[in-house]
């Protein structure tokens, strides 16, 4: 466990996280052919969506070898539409590799990785990628990490250039210059001796390292006030140290392009970035009684995993597993606490971007994807079927934005649900529902890219042509008072009748986003077998709309009277007469439309802070509060999400990109009077 690494790699996109996890799968030998992102046959990039956008949208996971170490990465996306996807595989690593353009320098995604990173405290290595680019300036980066990240970045290279050609980089550590071959595309190198003119440059950085050792670490201090110098052993370890603490994050440099770099970034990964036995036990409940409980990282302890993935594959779904405790064999039961059924574990897989080799064993602190599990989701734990825990569930951000889709062939009307349900089983963030007072599918998600590409998806994998409608908001319906109706069917104009009186009262229950059914009837005027019929009927004029077409909530509705007939009463007739009854007590108890208030928070460097705030006063925003540190500022508050369409844009342009934002629901409020005759159509 000690030599097993499982890192990730985030950047802001374009930055070349995709060019250098390719480089790495080349050195490491797991691919024999280097993939270009511009050609769209880079290796990790495997889904036809993202070779076609020249974009990572999925974590895949692939194992490789270095040195006598075992690095699972695990890949996530660079685009603010797939948070979720960078949330979850947050959760599972312990280490990750920010990489960063050498002339774009901090962007505003790499600050929003950072911070989630920071979150979920993973520690960090930095890599400065592009320096063979003009306007590359690896000293600028490092200066703006640690003004806009409010880090303290440690350089372990400096850039070696000979005019305006990046040639190499110069090892502040072991104190050499690496040269890379470019006839064996940079997988072979050579650490030379430091030439006399970069002798005093590299000895002043060096300084500094140690410098900034000392000054968090107590022992190196020591150690440095006597002897004023440090061997290169104990360097590493003082590295090592305060990566993982997260008092510092080393900085490497390179050109993935150019095949310069990466070997020393893989040697960085493995010396300073933690194994999982560096990690506290990973703590839990006990799904009966809510108990905490945790587990060490060792085989000795009974089993838990988090299933932190699943992908929908042709054999069969693969469910990408983190093993924090315990083993797994191939063929083994395991159980699944929260769904509360033993699972079948029947082939256990390494995984290596889409190709695969099948392993007997897996065991606490790594990374595999496993076939076989019927019922396990995103997020479930397994664990050993006599000692249950469960795992704390990745946060995930509730959907914000809703959209109608529509087969475009009436054959592929059969397959859609099929197809949606196998894309929500992978994509927690992504629902689906059918809207019955529509007769339209509306599929649900965190933006519009989000959408787009499952839409693509569908096309590409599933076949499947859809039409997209325009994105909308979810409004609901409710009652600001009491008031009781009846409805009634009554037929009995010779032969077969229909007869059902319904009287029911409905009245407010703010908060509870639901709608509460009661039976108060006396004495069998609605016989107990019309009942169910009675609340399906409530139910359904409640979901189709009373007054404007959106979904009743908040209210608590009971039936109070009613009347039946011996021969001419059925389930229609209830049915029918509860509907009206619900609709005529809704209509006089005063109808309010409700609309879903989202918690925002907006990120942004001080500068930007006032036009940013303006710009939400006009989107109708309540700001509850406003932090600074250093120059970065923190706005919170709570927002319509009606107000909020294009605002990734708005923001964008208000704030030169720098500016990051999150957005999700935390409650439903009334509409406000004037914007009634926009929605209520
Ligand atoms: P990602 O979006 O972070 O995965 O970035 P990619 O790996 O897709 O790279 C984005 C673009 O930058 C591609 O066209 C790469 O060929 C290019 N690129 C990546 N690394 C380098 C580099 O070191 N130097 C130069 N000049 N271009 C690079």
């Amino acid at each position: 466990m000690q030599r097993l690494r499982n890192i990730g790699f985030a950047a802001h996109i374009d930055a070349g996280k995709t060019t250098v996890t390719e480089r790495i799968l080349y050195y490491t030998g797991r691919s024999h052919r280097m993939g270009e992102v511009h050609e769209g046959t880079a290796t990790m990039d495997w889904m036809p969506e993202e070779q076609e956008r020249g974009i990572t949208i999925t974590s895949a996971a692939t194992s490789c070898p270095w040195r006598d170490h075992q690095i699972n990465i695990i890949d996530t996306p660079g685009h603010v539409d797939f948070t979720a996807e960078v949330e979850r595989s947050m959760r599972v690593l312990d280490g990750v590799v920010i990489v960063f353009c050498g002339v774009g320098g901090v962007e505003a995604q790499s600050e929003t990785v950072w911070r989630q990173a920071d979150r979920y405290r993973v520690p960090r290595l930095a890599f400065v990628n592009k320096l063979d680019r003009a306007g590359a300036d690896f000293d600028a980066v490092v200066a703006e990490m640690r003004v806009r990240l409010g880090t303290r970045p440690i350089p372990l290279e400096m850039p070696y250039y000979v005019g305006d050609d990046f040639r190499g980089v110069v090892d502040l550590v072991d104190m050499c210059l690496i040269l890379w071959h470019d006839e064996t595309l940079g997988a072979e190198f050579e650490q030379l001796p430091l030439p006399a003119p970069l002798l005093d440059a590299a000895r002043h950085r060096r300084e500094l390292l140690l410098e900034q050792l000392a000054e968090t670490s107590d022992w190196v201090m020591e150690r440095y006030v006597h002897d004023h110098e440090l061997d290169t052993a104990s360097i590493r370890r003082a590295l090592r140290e305060g990566t993982i603490a997260l008092k510092f994050v080393p900085v490497l440099c390179g050109a993935a392009l150019r095949n310069k770099g990466i070997q020393p970034l893989l040697d960085a990964v493995c010396n300073y970035l933690p194994s999982p036995l560096d990690l506290p036990p990973i703590q839990g409940v006990h799904p009966k009684t809510g108990k905490p409980t945790s587990r060490r990282p060792s085989v000795q302890e009974p089993l838990a995993a988090l299933a932190f993935k699943v992908m929908a594959d042709a054999h069969g779904d693969l469910v990408f597993l983190r093993l924090y405790s315990g083993r797994i064999r191939s063929g083994e039961r395991v159980y699944n606490p929260g769904k509360r059924k033993a699972e079948m574990v029947s082939r256990i897989l390494r995984m290596h971007a889409n190709q695969r080799t099948p392993i007997a064993e897996v065991a606490a602190g790594d990374i595999v994807a496993v076939v076989g599990l019927k019922e396990t989701t995103t997020g479930d734990t397994l664990c050993d079927r006599s000692h249950h825990i469960i795992l704390e569930r990745p946060a995930f951000p509730e959907t914000v934005l809703a959209m109608a889709i529509e087969p475009r062939s009436s054959e592929d009307r059969n397959r859609l649900a099929d197809t949606l349900n196998k894309l929500s089983r992978e994509d927690p963030t992504f629902r689906w529902r059918y809207d019955g007072e529509t007769s339209q599918v509306l599929i649900a998600g965190m933006g519009e890219l989000h959408l787009e590409v499952l839409s693509h998806r569908m096309l590409d994998e599933f076949k499947l042509d859809v039409k997209v409608g325009r994105p909308r908001v979810a409004y609901k319906e409710t009652v600001t008072g009491t008031a009781v109706a009846e409805g009634r069917l009554v037929k009995q104009t010779g032969g077969h009748g229909q007869f059902a009186k319904v009287t029911l009262r409905v009245e407010p229950a703010p908060g509870s986003l639901a709608l509460h059914f009661e039976d108060k009837t006396r004495g069998g005027v609605i016989p107990r077998q019309f009942m169910p019929a009675v609340e399906e009927g409530v139910r359904e004029a409640a979901a189709s709309g009373p007054v404007w077409g959106y979904p009743l909530i908040d209210v608590t509705v009971t039936v109070t009277d009613g009347a039946s007939h011996e021969v001419d009463s059925s389930d229609v007739a209830f049915h029918a007469a509860a509907g009206q009854a619900l609709n005529k007590a809704v209509e006089a108890a005063g109808a309010v439309l409700l609309e879903p208030i989202m918690r925002l928070e907006v990120v942004v460097p001080d500068d930007y802070m006032g036009d940013i705030l303006a710009d939400l006063t006009s989107r109708r925003a309540e700001i509850t509060e406003v932090k600074t540190r250093g120059h970065i500022c923190y706005i919170e508050g709570r927002v319509p999400l009606a107000t909020m369409f294009g605002y990734a844009t708005g923001v964008r342009s208000l704030s030169q990109g720098r500016a990051s934002f999150t957005l999700e629901p935390c409650a439903y409020a009334p509409v406000p009077q004037e914007m009634y005759e926009e929605i209520a159509v």
